[in-house]
């Protein structure tokens, strides 16, 4: 039974980007499944001096692809207005707080505001701070602030920002944004783990041999050298995202499925990791960037646009993680991500042990294989170990495949609509929590260190591969190997 949400969204960034093309649409499908009905209100701010009519037409431009029924999309678009507004001018928010009270009455909303801050980083704190201080917080109902990336650029830049956040906000009003943990096939580890006795039972160090997650891009670092030369794949991919990704994979089983539970699950593994001295981090984690390769379209990352000549930016990462609990003794978690390799692939590895059983003089069992395809299409492999037709007694692997079907990939809301309906429910189930986002940062920040003293190699790998040769051994050494080859 879906029921009717009441709530006023004013988004930041009304004009960006990242609004057209994925916030309203999010929202309007949110109102087309009968979440957002009458009572809802969306108020956009931005620098552009748009009026009323003008902004309307962005939306609807926005929303075009989805308005199969012209009046729907007309009635949606009735419930937004629009303030030009500078976040950094204190003075300008009374602008905006008419307009968000304004609506406010005009749809009987009754308090429960979200902030979505999408906008540079640079202004979050600001935001927060002028929607306390000039009163845009509702006095009853809820106050809820969703926040872009990045959070921060080190641990010290984003324990500032979260300070700053806190000085306006209580922690559970936050809701910052990490899209990885809206796609489904993240949030549905949860369910292979937790709803599987056999999965959840092997989830240990007993049965599990390795994890491991590859966050893989084909692109190469097109016009974003600007930033990215400055981020690398460790502060793009690593920090983040796939260290959200690991939350879920690492974590305690929650007591319940609530997401005060779960985030104390998961920060029972996030504070259970080891951060690394620069010795480990030259043991356990490799830098790269891409060389040419065998096409002509694939320069090699020094001589793309903006890329300085002298760059040793890591447009690769690959390492391990250990957590310090005796669910995972021994137990190495493998992440990498980078750019130019062989394929688009988001998944998860889970590698385990082989049995021990003797079959007589036949050969023996191999490592069974779950795996979790994230990217570009949702799917779940499971290799198992079965018996061979030849005449001697042998075993081979035989997989046991399920792929998301076209039917649930239309029925699939975007990670934006989900993390939006989410903060509407109040639900921080799928939001990065302040604990790990310290802890991935302070975690990263040690490596970020021996690579900016250069104290660690850079090495190169061929574009269209699967990253250097250095990374194959990392795996080596403890008698492992990556199962996704490109
Ligand atoms: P954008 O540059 O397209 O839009 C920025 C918006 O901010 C514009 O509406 C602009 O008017 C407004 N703005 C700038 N300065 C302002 C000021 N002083 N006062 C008021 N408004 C001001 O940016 P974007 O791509 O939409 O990204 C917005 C946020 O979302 C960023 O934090 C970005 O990191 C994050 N993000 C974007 C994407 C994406 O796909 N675009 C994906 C993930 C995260």
């Amino acid at each position: 039974m879906v029921s009717e949400l009441k709530t006023l969204v004013t988004f930041f960034g009304a004009t960006g980007d990242l609004a057209k093309r994925k916030l309203y649409p999010s929202v309007f499908n949110l109102f087309k499944k009968g979440y957002l009905q009458e009572h809802f209100a969306i108020v956009g701010t931005a620098r552009q001096d748009l009026t009323e009519d003008e902004f309307k037409q962005l939306v609807r431009d926005s929303i075009a692809g989805a308005a199969e029924d012209k009046a729907q999309a007309e009635a949606f678009i009735e419930h937004f207005s629009y303030r030009a507004h500078d976040v950094t001018d204190a003075a300008s928010y009374d602008v905006l707080k008419s307009a968000i009270e304004e609506a406010s009455d005009k749809f009987g909303i009754e308090g429960n505001r979200i902030f979505y801050m999408s906008v540079a980083p640079r202004f979050f704190g600001t935001i927060a701070k002028y929607l306390k201080s000039e009163g845009l917080l509702a006095t009853t109902g809820y106050n809820r602030l969703m926040i872009e990336k990045p959070f921060g650029t080190s641990y010290e830049t984003a324990e500032k920002l979260q300070s700053e956040l806190e000085n306006a906000f209580d922690d559970d009003q936050l809701f910052r944004i990490d899209h990885y943990l809206g796609k489904e096939m993240v949030q549905n580890i949860a369910a292979l783990r937790f709803g599987n006795p056999i999965f959840d039972a092997a989830w240990n160090k007993d049965y599990i041999k390795n994890v491991q997650v590859t966050l893989s891009e084909v692109l190469g670092v097109e016009e974003r050298a600007g930033y990215y030369d400055t981020a690398g794949a460790l502060l793009d991919m690593i920090q983040n995202h796939t260290m959200q990704i690991v939350g879920w994979l690492a974590m305690e089983k929650p007591d319940s499925f609530t997401d005060k539970d779960i985030r104390a699950a998961k920060n029972a593994a996030f504070n259970a990791l080891k951060i690394y001295n620069e010795e480990e981090v030259n043991k356990y984690f490799v830098r790269g960037q891409y060389a040419g390769g065998d096409s002509a379209e694939f320069k090699p990352y020094l001589e793309e646009m903006d890329v300085p000549a002298d760059s040793k930016n890591n447009t690769y990462i690959a390492g391990e993680l250990q957590f310090d609990l005796p669910r995972w003794e021994g137990v190495p978690f493998y992440v990498r991500s980078g750019k130019r390799l062989a394929a688009k692939q988001t998944r998860i590895d889970i590698v385990f042990k082989a049995g021990t059983f003797q079959f007589g003089a036949a050969q023996e069992a191999q490592e069974a294989i779950l795996s979790i395809l994230v990217d570009p299409t949702g799917g779940i492999e499971f290799k198992i170990n079965s018996k061979s037709v030849e005449d001697d007694f042998n075993t081979r692997l035989i997989g046991l495949d399920w792929q998301v079907s076209e039917e649930d990939k239309l029925n699939t809301p975007e990670p934006y609509e989900r993390m939006i309906h989410d903060t509407m429910n109040g639900d921080g189930s799928n939001f990065a929590d302040w604990n790990g986002v310290a802890i991935a940062w302070k975690f990263v920040d040690a490596i970020s260190a021996v690579y900016a003293a250069d104290k660690a190699p850079l090495e190169t790998y061929k574009s269209g591969s699967m990253g250097p040769a250095a990374a194959d051994k990392l795996l080596a050494n403890n008698g492992d190997a990556w199962v996704f080859k490109g």
